[in-house]
């Protein structure tokens, strides 16, 4: 079981001495398990979001972003050596955290011209493969291969290479997955992003999710914008990564709408750049029906 932990965790704008986003958030998402983030507008959601994903708008400023992996984290076959257990994911390129098994669905997906969903994402994902075999590769055998220089492949045979996922190999597991998420397998043949509604981009993130089978994935307002029948199929998408693949999801999201079909194991409430609550999911329900004035009264009334 994977374990996200945040600590402390202080961050402000780069390059701004303005006031701090994020002023001590605490918070930790197990794999298997959905807990919901809510709080309103401003509250620091899509910061934690960014900084847990490495956005370079963002600068860390005090605390901690932890990745706990078990051995078994990554499937049977691979190994995941006692001394690389506990990852320090503040001190890692996004890309290399992507490859420890943590995804960031964006709000707004780019539109890219040209490239199938197909093709994106089997590139995607023998990306992800391939650097966390580098980020696992023992340090001496780094140092051997680096020797061997001169037996470079040419650029041309770079591009020719399958990766670690092979075309066939890739279809049937896109297959696989489309049919779980219950897509059109037409969607695989079109390209990025291109012509799609919100709804779709919506359901095109939860199939990368999907593809990638992160130990984490982060969900910013994949809520937003969609009528009750998609909002029904991206839910039933979120739970199948839950059940079929054990991630683990952080769902941000405003409204409680999502959480009648997708049950939180855990809901976190945001304020003022601080998770001040977490507790099961009778909380969001207590939020739909009294707002947020009623959280706000009785943290600072403590405080
Ligand atoms: P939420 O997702 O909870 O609505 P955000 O994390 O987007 O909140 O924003 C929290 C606060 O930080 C807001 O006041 C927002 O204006 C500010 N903020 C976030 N990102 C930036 C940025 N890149 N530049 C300036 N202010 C920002
Ligand atoms: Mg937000
Ligand atoms: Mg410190």
């Amino acid at each position: 079981m994977a374990r996200l932990e945040l600590s402390n965790l202080h961050a402000k704008v780069a390059e701004d001495d303005g006031e701090k986003i994020l002023d001590g958030v605490d918070l930790e998402v197990y794999s298997g398990e959905i807990h919901a983030l809510m709080g309103p507008n401003g509250s620091g959601k899509s910061t934690t979001a960014k900084v847990i994903a490495g956005h370079p708008a963002y600068e860390v400023t005090d605390g901690e972003v932890l990745l706990h992996l078990e051995e078994g984290d990554f499937g049977e076959d691979f190994e995941i050596p006692e001394d690389k257990r506990t990852w320090n994911l503040l001190e890692l390129e996004p890309n290399e955290r992507a490859a420890l098994g943590i995804f960031l669905g964006f709000q707004y997906p780019a539109e890219i011209e040209g490239v199938t969903m197909t093709n994106f994402l089997r590139t995607a994902l023998n990306a992800k493969l391939e650097e966390r075999d580098e980020l696992f590769e023992d340090d001496d055998a780094d140092e051997e291969e680096e020797e061997d220089v001169g037996y470079e492949t040419s650029p041309m045979e770079g591009n020719v290479d399958e990766g670690e996922v092979g075309v066939a190999e890739f279809q049937g597991l896109l297959q696989e997955k489309m049919e779980q998420l219950d897509m059109d397998s037409k969607f695989a043949q079109r390209y990025l992003n291109a012509g799609f509604s919100g709804g779709e981009k919506k359901q095109n993130e939860v199939l990368q999710a999907a593809i990638l089978e992160p130990s984490i994935a982060v969900l910013d307002e994949i809520d937003s914008g969609l009528d009750i029948d998609r909002l029904q199929d991206v839910s039933q998408g979120i739970n199948a990564l839950r059940d079929e693949q054990g991630t683990g999801v952080l769902q941000i999201t405003h409204y409680q709408r999502i959480l009648d079909y997708v049950e939180p194991d855990k809901v976190h409430i945001m304020l003022d750049g601080q998770v001040v609550m977490s507790e099961g999911p009778e909380l969001a329900e207590k939020l739909e029906d009294e707002g947020y004035d009623w959280v706000r009264e009785q943290v600072y009334e403590t405080a």
